[in-house]
């Protein structure tokens, strides 16, 4: 049994310039450069999808990977390991883990300092994610992002640092896991949860705008206006437990009569509240509006979410049961 290995680039492949532009590694050069990989005693199966900065990758390329890797777990592959820049990791990783039918570990990891510098990471996480793929510790755990010899559930990782190799983090829970002396040690097992049904199609994507809006101090609101016309859904990343200036308030309430209006805290750490204050534009007051409480998802994540189930047709109490998963 193999290890699926699939390629998006990234700082781990970013192997310098050249006249032209970016000089990319291959899949082969990143296993080759990994000391130790080949006592996995798994044949690493390596697919380059495409070499690109992760800015660049989208919500209906991470499909076509999950369908690719689909089919190599059909074909007997144990595990799955992706490659990617680090950038937009956080909202990939959400994507798979929407999606991932199977049971088998689907790995995503990268690297902070590329290969042109001293103490280049991303053969450390390269090979500690290719451990995790073919752990049976590491089952059922649906998407999984292996970075600094921590393990992260796809749905509680964060990006939290523009340059440290500790980036990855889990604010609201810790890393569910470790790989220690080249064994996966998987400290707490979060169930699975309902990811979305159906396949958003590529068109059903390009139609679906889903925008996010970050409230700022003396904030006007006057992006907001015809948002409606324009976006399918919106996402506020609101201040601390879900507050917007009174303004606002009834503006989001009129937006939220005409598409799902989702809220979260721009604070990077835990969920906003329910009924706590009663202000004009609190938590309680916007929920009471009908915007949908989007727990402890953050701003990226709960986006990434909101266009999915959108782009699959589902309704609007198929999306509050949905967001009502993370609180
Ligand atoms: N940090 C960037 C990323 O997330 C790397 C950009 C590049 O590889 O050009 O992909």
């Amino acid at each position: 049994m193999s290890v699926a290995l699939f390629t998006l680039g990234g700082t781990i492949a970013m192997a310098g310039h050249t006249v032209d532009g970016v000089r990319r590694l291959t899949g082969a050069d990143l296993t080759a450069a990994v000391p130790g990989l080949a006592d996995l005693g798994r044949p690493i199966d390596v697919q380059d999808v495409e070499a690109v900065a992760s800015a660049n990758l989208t919500l209906a390329k991470m499909l076509d990977v999950v369908d690719a890797a689909s089919k190599a777990i059909s074909n007997g592959a144990t595990g799955i390991v992706v490659t990617q820049g680090t950038d937009t990791l956080e909202e990939t990783a959400f994507v798979v883990d929407q999606v991932w039918p199977h049971s088998h570990p689907f790995v995503l990891t990268g690297a902070m300092r590329n290969p042109t510098l001293a103490g280049h990471d991303g053969p450390a996480n390269l090979l500690a994610a290719a451990r995790v793929a073919c752990s049976p510790a590491a089952r059922d755990l649906g998407a999984l992002v292996v970075l600094n010899d921590e393990i992260h559930a796809a749905r509680w990782v964060r990006k939290t640092h523009s340059t440290s190799t500790a980036t990855f983090a889990s604010p609201n829970a810790g890393s569910i896991g470790q790989v220690v002396e080249g064994q996966v040690r998987i400290l707490t097992r979060p169930a699975r949860q309902d990811g979305v049904p159906g396949r958003a199609e590529p068109a059903d994507l390009d139609a679906t705008r889903v925008a996010l809006y970050t409230v700022t101090l003396d904030d006007d609101g006057l992006l907001l206006d015809g948002l409606a016309d324009t976006h399918q859904g919106l996402v506020v990343a609101a201040y601390g437990v879900g507050h917007v200036p009174s303004a606002l308030a009834p503006v989001l309430g009129a937006l939220a009569e005409r598409i799902p209006v989702v809220l979260t805290s721009r604070t990077g750490g835990g969920s906003v509240l329910r009924h706590t204050y009663k202000s004009v534009g609190s938590e309680s007051d916007l929920l009471g509006r009908g915007l949908i409480d989007g727990g402890f998802l953050d701003p990226y994540k709960a986006r990434v979410l909101l266009r999915l189930l959108l782009a699959t047709g589902e309704g609007h109490d198929e999306i509050i049961a949905a967001f009502a998963q993370h609180h």
